[in-house]
């Protein structure tokens, strides 16, 4: 009998897309070098783009046929990764498009969601050639993981889909400074940061917020898992030991990101329960000290206060997801959200583990634990506290310093207002223009290959 060509597993095909200028330049000389080897060891075909200007792969995913890919890899920093995502999120089918993979390999100067990925399969924080060869045989493992994306609307009205951060004040000052100092790679922001911390800046503005539910405490030790179960379970604890191991969760780090992770295996029944399941969503959880596990059926995010529909301009329901937690920026935030008004050193909302490859900014965070990281510093802080601030930011430790001046929240939604005149705001580290800006959560809707 013949064997049809059709059973064999075919190899996967990635629309690869290189930044010639990202980083030091030396993209091309990577990708040829590291990059080309390994992935067709790994049986993978591809095609390769070089992006000839700014917006370049934006256009281009704009109008490619997503069926004859398997994913999307941009070789470059977090600037084209922006581009892409932009670009599937402004398609009429935008909703399908955002789920293809999407993959990075670090070959620029801000390579943070590189050393995310990185950092959440396992391996000891690395840079440049050591980051790209292990993100490399990631990519080659190809495994998939949901990445949340955060809508930010700026005051034109302009709205960008963002998957790093937001900032305000030091980072982004320092982010935009630096960029003159690119030909030496990622030390720029080494050297940007001594220069602004020499003539260090406040700025006065009002931040607001929607807090993320049972994130009342701020430390981020984790206390009990809330775990939905799915289908009739009734209700019943769980054996927390395993429940963290099959989700999967590293006890180190204390993580908090349960948010739809499945476990395949069946949880052990409790003499309150004689009942099994085969899979269980943990859905909400709260701090402190590592003690039970709780199963609720509540469906997700239902508890939250949302803004009607009929108060969202009528631009921003055309393309991508409805904005249901944010009321338009030249109205007051809805009742349900805090506001704080002060002197601030920086704002930063951001959502994954790094800000850069060596810059562990926000260790619980978690590529689709739904949560935007809201920090702050507040005016007031020594120079000397904010530079142990960043030292301790290499190894994840900043925390631990406890400073009053130092807040950190997780939040569904966020408004920043400067009342300084001047200054700098970034998303994604990409400079936007200056003025009131918000965003929130959507939960997943883009997928990353983590490996
Ligand atoms: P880096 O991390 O080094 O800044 P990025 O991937 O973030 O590298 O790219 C930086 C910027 O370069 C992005 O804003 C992107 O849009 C832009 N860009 C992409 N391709 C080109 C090109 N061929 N020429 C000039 N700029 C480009
Ligand atoms: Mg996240």
């Amino acid at each position: 009998t013949e064997i049809s060509c059709n059973l064999l597993p075919r190899s996967r095909r990635l629309l690869l897309l290189l930044n010639p200028f990202g980083g030091k330049g030396n993209a091309l000389q990577w990708c040829q070098n590291h990059i080309l080897p390994m992935i067709t060891e790994a049986d993978v075909s591809f095609n390769l783009i070089q992006t000839e200007r700014q917006n370049h792969a934006r256009e281009l995913v704009q109008s490619i046929s997503l069926d004859e890919w398997d994913g999307i890899v941009v070789i470059s920093g977090d600037g084209l990764l922006h581009e892409v995502i932009n670009g599937l999120m402004e398609r009429p089918d935008w909703e399908e498009a955002v789920k293809i993979p999407l993959g990075i390999l670090p070959c620029g100067s801000g390579n943070a969601v590189a050393a995310a990925i990185n950092c959440s399969a396992g391996f000891e924080q690395v840079l440049g050639q050591e980051l790209l060869t292990n993100c490399t045989l990631l990519l080659c493992h190809g495994a998939v993981s949901p990445l949340d994306l955060v809508s930010i609307t700026t005051a034109s009205g302009t709205r960008v889909f963002s998957f790093l951060s937001v900032a305000w004040g030091f980072i982004s000052d320092v982010d935009i400074e630096s960029e003159k100092y690119r030909h030496m790679g990622p030390a720029r922001f080494t050297v940007g940061t001594v220069v602004r911390l020499v003539s260090l800046n406040t700025y006065r503005g009002r931040l607001s917020y929607l807090p993320a539910p049972d994130c009342a405490a701020h430390r981020p030790i984790l206390r009990s898992i809330t775990v939905a179960a799915n289908g009739s379970l009734p209700f019943q604890h769980l054996p927390l030991h395993r429940t963290v191991s099959d989700m999967g969760l590293c006890e180190e780090r204390q993580a908090f990101c349960f948010h739809e992770m499945e476990s395949a295996e069946e949880p052990t029944p409790s003499p309150s329960s004689p009942s099994s399941s085969s899979s269980f969503h943990a859905s909400s959880f709260s701090f402190e000290t590592l003690s039970e596990v709780v199963v609720d059926k509540r469906p997700q995010h239902t508890d939250l206060p949302k803004v009607l529909p009929n108060r969202l301009p009528s631009a921003q329901q055309m393309h991508g997801p409805l904005d249901d937690f944010l009321a338009p920026l030249e109205q007051p935030v809805p009742k349900s959200w805090v506001t704080v008004e002060d002197d601030f050193v920086l704002v930063l909302a951001i959502y994954q583990t790094h800000l850069g490859a060596d810059l562990f900014t926000m260790p619980t965070a978690c590529f689709n634990d739904g949560l935007i990281h809201l920090c702050f510093v507040k005016a007031g802080i020594s120079r000397a506290a904010l530079i142990r601030l960043f030292l301790a930011m290499e190894k994840g430790t900043h925390f631990e310093q406890e400073s009053p001046y130092c807040v950190h929240l997780p939040v569904r939604a966020f408004r920043i207002e400067p009342l300084t005149q001047k200054g700098i705001i970034t998303i994604d580290g990409e400079r936007v223009e200056y003025g009131p800006i918000q965003g929130q959560i959507h939960h997943g809707i883009a997928n990353l290959v983590t490996g």
